[in-house]
């Protein structure tokens, strides 16, 4: 029997840190956002000796800013990618039943057709069938045609006005921050030595080219040179940045856009179900999704040149979600102060071709990955989405073992991601999973809705938050009231999910940044003093402050929009 890996903590993430100048790896993966996480976990699989390298938390980027959803890719029709629709239903499927039953949820969705708008009725029924035969129908359901009456009962809030009717269809709901921790923990449980909080600073470089690179440790400001076979860039949005530091002449391969989502309740919404519908402002694909007792809506999609760290939520920008927002259920009259709090990612799509893309718009900018190799000695992946991360993980990491095998005499061994749930993945039923978690909360007296969060979030290790409350009754109380977080997931973040900072454990962990009115300040002063107090932490009182003046800024930044403060809730 082979001994457990040792847990994802933050004790171990000191253990990794220190062993990153000690060899010469296979290879260094540079970014923790979905890509670069699951590559790591494939590559490490393989039996090579891997280092992952982020220079935030895991998801900080992109990955945790998304629509979260792992969808076929619908819109995808109209541009004629059927073969991106295939494969992204192909991984819809394998995520649902196999990979991360406990993050991914079917999700039905209504696309309402109204008189005299841009999509047809018989136009979109047509679409459906494809979209279910592109799947080889074997969606969640297939879809269904509604007439505008069933309409009306399903979604009774919906604009009534010139409705013809609608589809019904499926797609998936994720938590994107916990896909990429889950792939981040599997790279570590498969032995690559993960380190989140470390920025590369600087490449190594010898006559083949790049060879690793300076890290900067962001926590005690440290720098070590990681020695490496392959360098692999997988850092999204900031890609070019990367490749410009290994050779400043690197001609830009990225055309990032921004998108951004705004999340209010759901009570003011009343939508039943995900909505896809056309801007009315600019005719754009959008939607109006269900998330609990809250509703997000989104996305925009505009060019984006700036540092993607400085992405943020323009006036404008909830100006038009919520106007879009508004069009669809107009009995919400939403307004600025009913924004709870907003979230903005850069789209790391490659650039239109010169031969083929001038003139294309944002929204047109091809959604598919690419990976190449730089004259730098660099590899690079960037493009694509969360939904089919485990094919590009498994073609780049390809790329790297063929490098490997031609030029460093290193054999990589065989693996395979398609048939290997990600740690957490219960290996019972879903529904029957979650009701015994459920009811084993119920049993403790913390709620059901504590135990479907912890289902969900934690998947087969919300069995040991659950005994940690069963060990201390106190573990079990609501950090904030009115959510369903408690206060034994704090040392669980930091035992077994690497959460180094408050940030971390507020805005990627729990979901307290987006959900709470005030972020989660409320408690957020008892959170990092007994955050501070775990194993691999260590705060004394400055650093308790430092931390919750970095906290409290993040969620003013998210907040407070037409002169509207919300972090005073
Ligand atoms: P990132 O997640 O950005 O990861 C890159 C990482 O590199 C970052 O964490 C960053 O901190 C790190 N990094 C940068 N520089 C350095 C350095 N010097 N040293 C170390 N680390 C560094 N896809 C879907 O499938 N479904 C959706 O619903 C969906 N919705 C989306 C909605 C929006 C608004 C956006 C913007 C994207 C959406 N996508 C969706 C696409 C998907 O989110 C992205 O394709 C994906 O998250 C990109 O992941 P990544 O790992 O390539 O980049």
């Amino acid at each position: 029997m082979t001994a457990p890996a040792p847990a994802f903590s933050a004790a171990a993430r000191a253990r990794h840190r220190a062993s990153l100048g000690g060899e010469t790896w296979d290879v260094l993966v540079v970014g923790g956002g979905i890509t670069g996480a699951a590559a790591a976990r494939d590559l490490a699989l393989r039996g090579l000796r891997v280092a992952l390298v982020e220079a935030g938390d895991f998801a900080e980027g992109t990955s945790s800013r998304s629509s979260r959803l792992i969808h076929g890719g619908l819109r995808y029709l109209e541009t004629f990618e059927f073969g991106l629709v295939f494969e992204a239903s192909a991984e819809r499927r394998r995520l649902l039943s196999l990979l991360a039953p406990h993050l991914v949820h079917p999700l039905p969705f209504l696309f309402p057709v109204f008189r005299g708008g841009p999509v047809g009725y018989r136009k979109l029924q047509a679409g459906m069938w494809l979209y279910d035969a592109l799947s080889l129908f074997r969606n969640i359901a297939p879809h269904r045609m509604l007439p505008a009456a069933e309409v009306r009962r399903e979604e009774p809030r919906l604009r009534d006005d010139g409705l013809v009717g609608a589809a019904l269809y499926y797609d998936a709901s994720v938590d994107d921050a916990r896909l990429t921790l889950a792939n981040a923990r599997g790279a570590h449980e498969a032995g690559a030595a993960v380190v989140s909080h470390a920025a590369v600073v600087g490449f190594l470089h010898d006559e083949g080219g790049v060879r690793g690179a300076r890290v900067k440790d962001c926590l005690d400001g440290e720098t070590v040179d990681v020695r490496a076979r392959v360098v692999l860039n997988a850092t999204g949005p900031w890609t070019d940045a990367l490749r410009r530091l290994a050779d400043p002449g690197a001609k830009p391969r990225l055309r990032p856009t921004k998108g951004v989502h705004i999340l209010v309740p759901n009570e003011r919404v009343g939508n039943r179900h995900a909505i896809t519908f056309r801007s009315p402002v600019d005719g754009r694909v959008m939607f109006v999704l269900p998330w609990g007792a809250y509703t997000y809506v989104g996305t925009t999609d505009t060019d984006y040149a700036g540092s993607p760290s400085e992405a943020r939520a323009d006036p404008e920008d909830v100006a038009y979600l919520l106007t879009s927002a508004n069009a669809m259920f107009p009995a919400a009259r939403l307004v600025e102060a009913d924004v709870i709090s907003t979230w903005a990612g850069v789209r790391p799509l490659l650039g239109p071709r010169r031969d083929a893309g001038e003139g294309l718009s944002a929204s047109a900018t091809s959604r598919e990955h690419d990976i190449w190799w730089d004259r730098s000695g660099l590899l690079n992946i960037a493009g694509g989405k969360l939904t089919t991360y485990r094919v590009m993980a498994r073609q780049v990491a390809d790329r790297a073992a063929a490098e490997l095998r031609s030029h460093h005499d290193v054999e990589p061994g065989h693996a395979s991601t398609a048939d290997l749930p990600l740690p957490g993945a219960p290996s019972e039923p879903w529904k029957e999973f979650e009701a015994r978690i459920r009811g084993a909360a119920a049993a403790l007296g913390i709620g059901e809705d504590v135990g479907a969060h912890l289902a969900r979030a934690y998947g087969e290790d919300a069995e040991a938050v659950l005994s940690a409350i069963e060990g201390d009754r106190a573990l079990g109380g609501r950090i904030v009231e009115g959510h369903p977080y408690v206060w034994a997931e704090v040392a669980h973040a930091v035992r077994h999910e690497m959460a180094l900072t408050l940030d971390d454990l507020l805005v990627r962990r729990l979901h307290l940044f987006y959900e709470a009115p005030d972020g989660g300040l409320s408690a957020a002063r008892a959170l990092a003093e007994r955050m501070g107090r775990e194993e691999g932490i260590g705060w004394g009182t400055e650093e308790v402050e430092a931390q919750l003046r970095a906290y409290r800024e993040a969620v003013e930044e998210t907040r407070g929009f037409g002169g509207v403060d919300n972090t005073s809730g």
